[in-house]
């Protein structure tokens, strides 16, 4: 990366700030309760100590193979707070419960399962987040919105997760109030769930094109990769 590249991570990073207080405000929201996660999936170290640089301190990435160097390269960091966003198989369930500290994207009892056995007893319960998809798209991955208060029981009697909140991944939509929609139910089966007892405090919605619909919703974390970081050169898994 550049110099160029690097000196603009600090800028972006204010920039989405500012973007978030402004929609936490037309919203009638506290910003302060609201998170920015930086998705550095697909950046070199050197851009997240960029980041870090810039005070941001939660980091979210997709690829176990990708995140694990860079996880060993700012291990001295440990303020940091690592968050696997990525799809999760059952072979990566160990490594991701030993290092990351939490998950957004747990979708079926048997991940959740092996993430609870495999969380290692001296580190804090991991905090999860449910993964619930909203549209019928084939292939996306995600609970329907209906079995997700099944699986959060499921989750409340393993005592090495903490189950945090609600997360999805909408299809893109063609404008703002489209965009509002999928959001809006995401936040309802929040409420609907915290009325059944649990105490939700997560709600992980909000990507770059789409986190202030997310804040305007009730979003309480937004997953901003490009907006911070520049496009992205390529992905891999
Ligand atoms: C890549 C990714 C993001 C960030 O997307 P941008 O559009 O680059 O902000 C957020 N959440 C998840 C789950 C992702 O995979």
């Amino acid at each position: 990366m550049t110099n160029a590249t690097l000196e603009s991570i600090a800028l972006n990073i204010a920039t989405v700030r500012a973007r978030m207080v402004a929609a936490a405000a037309q919203a009638g929201r506290d910003p302060a309760g609201i998170r920015l996660l930086a998705v550095s999936k697909a950046q070199p170290v050197a851009a997240i100590e960029a980041a870090c640089e810039a005070g941001q301190m939660e980091y979210g990435e997709n690829y176990l193979q990708e995140a694990l160097p860079k996880l060993d390269a700012l291990r001295r960091r440990q303020e940091l707070a690592w968050h696997f966003i990525g799809s999760l198989q059952g072979n990566k369930t160990r490594t991701v419960a030993e290092r990351f500290a939490w998950v957004h994207t747990v979708d079926r009892e048997r991940i959740a399962r092996r993430l609870h056995e495999h969380r290692p007893p001296a580190l804090p319960p991991l905090n999860v987040c449910i993964e619930v998809r909203l549209s019928d798209e084939p292939n996306k991955s995600g609970i329907p919105p209906e079995e997700a208060a099944a699986l959060a029981q499921r989750i409340s009697a393993m005592p090495r997760l903490r189950l945090r909140g609600l997360m999805t991944i909408p299809p893109p939509a063609k404008d703002a109030d489209a965009q509002r929609l999928p959001f809006r139910r995401l936040g309802k089966l929040f409420d609907s769930l915290n009325a059944q007892g649990y105490t939700l405090d997560t709600l992980s919605m909000g990507m770059s094109g789409d986190f202030a619909a997310a804040i305007a919703e009730g979003a309480t974390l937004v997953r901003v990769g490009t907006a911070i970081f520049g496009r992205r050169a390529q992905e891999h898994s």
